[in-house]
């Protein structure tokens, strides 16, 4: 098994890992990512109502099927010509997008009026569904530091009609001094990326046990200030598209021990892992969900939906 792993090109560090902690599946999910994702994409409903795009596409021979998730996602099973040289594409009425990155915003639930922020928001997938999800209304605060990437935010924002969104080019650890207090936040963190494999397969030698250490201490600062404008009552949704627990469950349990606040259920996606590594979790950690490629055909990806007490 640990062979098997090897000769895909996993380190010996992480075979062994993902051995430990899905024993025989680890190969099954190694597998999976060595198969390109299916292409999905999600209607831009600031633009155009879902069916009439999906009559646009299907009279030009795409075929797709509904992401569970969300109503406004598809994946798609035929594709003729590339769907991004459609009118439809071009013209902002669809953004393409990986069908568990849809999730976060729909988790979030935004409404129309509230006031929100977006931590780590280029190229805009996710800041774009929630502006969508708000139909524009209210105000997304969005932030990023990756100044190429932040241009294709721009261009993708504009495209797709957002116009609630205002954009910093500055870290998110200094939300602080906007003096703002948010209704719900999105933290779509910076994380070492082994749930997309498939798309950059080097990482499966590349990555190492520091940078790992060194996202997780990111992204417990990420959260700390996160929670530190959230209103009372309010709403943080903190993702990752890593498979390592250590960007993922230890991150939620060490909020769970550390601040005021609860954990909310999770529709989708299978439960988190409740001992990682030997480590016995809080029960709490059992609301929070990972999407896994070899079961729900998406990056790996985990979930957790966190509410300030
Ligand atoms: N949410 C985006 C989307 O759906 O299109 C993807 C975000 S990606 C997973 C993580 C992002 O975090 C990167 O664009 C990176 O530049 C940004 N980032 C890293 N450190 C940051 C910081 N301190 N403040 C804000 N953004 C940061």
């Amino acid at each position: 098994m640990l062979e098997k792993l090897f000769s895909l090109g996993y380190s010996k560090t992480f075979a062994e890992r993902y051995y430990e902690l899905w024993g025989e599946r680890a190969l099954a999910i190694a597998e999976a990512m060595e198969k390109p994702l299916p292409r999905c994409f999600r209607v831009n409903t600031l633009r155009a109502e879902v069916s009439k795009v999906t009559k646009l596409l299907n009279k030009k021979g795409f075929q797709f099927k509904r992401v569970p998730w969300t109503r406004e996602g598809f994946c798609l099973t035929r594709e003729p010509f590339s769907i991004a040289s459609t009118p439809e594409y071009l013209g902002g009425l669809l953004y393409i997008q990986e069908a568990s990155s849809m999730y976060p915003p729909v988790a979030l639930e935004p409404k129309s009026g509230e006031i929100l922020a977006d931590m780590a928001a280029a190229p805009g997938g996710k800041t774009s569904y929630i502006a969508q999800l708000m139909r524009n209304g209210g105000i997304i605060y969005a932030f990023d530091v990756g100044e190429e990437r932040l241009k294709e935010t721009r261009l993708n924002l504009s495209r797709l009609g957002v116009t609630n969104t205002v954009l910093f080019h500055k870290s998110s650890l200094h939300i602080d001094e906007l003096g703002v207090k948010f209704d719900k936040i999105l933290l779509d963190a910076p994380c070492t990326g082994s749930g997309t494999i498939h798309k950059n397969p080097e990482r499966k030698a590349s990555r190492t046990m520091e940078d790992i250490k060194f996202c997780q201490s990111l992204q417990m600062k990420l959260l700390e200030k996160g929670l530190s404008v959230l209103k009372k009552g309010g709403i943080l949704v903190y993702s990752t598209c890593s498979l390592e627990p250590e960007e993922n469950e230890f991150v939620i349990q060490w909020v769970l021990d550390n601040f005021d606040v609860e954990l909310l259920p999770l529709r989708y996606g299978e439960p988190a892992l409740m001992k990682p590594f030997g480590i016995e979790l809080s029960e709490e950690i059992a609301k929070v969900r990972r999407f896994y490629p070899d079961k729900h055909g998406t990056s790996g990806f985990f979930v957790a939906k966190i509410r300030k007490l």
